[in-house]
């Protein structure tokens, strides 16, 4: 038993589910996490598997131009994670080289690629969809997941820097999308109870930075355009948003030019789940030994 353990934190770390990188929010996971991530990833395709949505798996990076037009850095400038690469010749090097000896900052020559970090695994979508043309007249439902970019470095285990997101899109006609988006609020309570752990449903407002955001947050609350799914996780009082179900109304889609088949705006809406979240819900509530779990979690979980 670890005897310095004063936190979550540090018992996963203890235990081995997560392993240190040095950096708050960065952490390797062992394969017991793993399979509690396939569990669930599993759990999710049970329920949603039928619908007949497209599968695109993205990688975690994606096009910066396309970034760059999705308004993210208008809202989140803080949070984006952008990718750069040397760009000088020798002399520039052997600086380089130099000033990283010398613990200086070498990164005078450092440029940004053509590649950032996705902040969700939905926004790489929402070109490829408008480039495809008119939807069809039942619309279109996408199955994603990815590794996440966030820069929010933390010591609370359930706020990560990098971690995966699972999602399902609808892109449609406002009747489409709402209708999407309330299936899912039933599913995902059902699926988080069918798991043993405590929740909550909440309207929600993402980060939006600075002043202006807080605008943009108090609209997005007023017209309930965002809803969390709850889990205690690092404490009582302050319990986790595991789950989002995102209306963003005609947003998307006047941004990328996505038309219905009756040639109207397409609305967007989109389900994402914190996979990483939901596993340590599950070891918070259930204990740090998968195999101790109650029966009905680890069926709901494995089969
Ligand atoms: P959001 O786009 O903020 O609604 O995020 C979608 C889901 O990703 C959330 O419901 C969380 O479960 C998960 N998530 C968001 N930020 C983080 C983070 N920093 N660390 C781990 N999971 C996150
Ligand atoms: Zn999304």
């Amino acid at each position: 038993m670890c005897t310095a353990c004063n936190t979550f934190l540090d018992r996963l770390i203890d235990r081995g589910l997560l392993i240190e990188t040095g950096v708050d929010g960065l952490y390797g996971r062992s394969g017991a996490f793993e399979s509690v991530i396939d569990g669930f990833d599993a759990a999710i395709s049970r329920i949603g598997g039928g619908d007949g949505a497209e599968v695109i798996r993205f990688p975690p990076g994606m096009n910066r131009a396309l970034f760059e037009k999705s308004g993210y850095l208008k809202s989140f400038p803080n949070l984006a994670g952008t990718i750069h690469a040397f760009g000088g010749d020798d002399a520039a090097h052997a600086g380089l080289v130099e000033r990283l000896a010398k613990g200086e900052d070498w990164t005078q020559h450092q440029a940004l690629t053509d590649v950032v970090l996705a902040p969700a695994a939905c926004y790489p979508l929402y070109p490829v969809v408008a480039k495809r043309g008119p939807l069809p007249p039942q619309g279109r439902l996408f199955d994603l997941n990815s590794y996440c970019f966030r820069h929010e470095p933390s010591k609370d285990p359930a706020r990560l820097q990098m971690f995966r997101m699972r999602e399902y899109v609808r892109v449609g006609t406002p009747e489409q999308v709402t209708e999407f988006r309330q299936t899912w609020l039933d599913r995902g309570q059902a699926l988080v109870g069918s798991l043993g752990l405590p929740f909550h449903l909440d309207v929600a407002n993402d980060p939006f930075f600075g002043r202006a955001g807080r605008l943009l947050a108090n609209n997005q609350r007023d017209q309930r355009l965002k809803f969390e799914l709850l889990v205690p996780i690092d404490s009582e009082e302050k319990p986790t948003a595991c789950l989002s179900f995102n209306y963003h109304q005609d947003h998307f889609g006047a941004l990328w030019g996505i038309r219905t088949s009756g040639e109207e705006t397409a609305h967007t809406a989109c389900v994402g789940f914190g996979m990483e979240r939901v596993a340590l819900a599950l070891f918070k509530h259930h204990g740090l030994e998968t195999a101790r779990w109650p029966d009905d979690v680890r069926r709901a979980l494995w089969g």
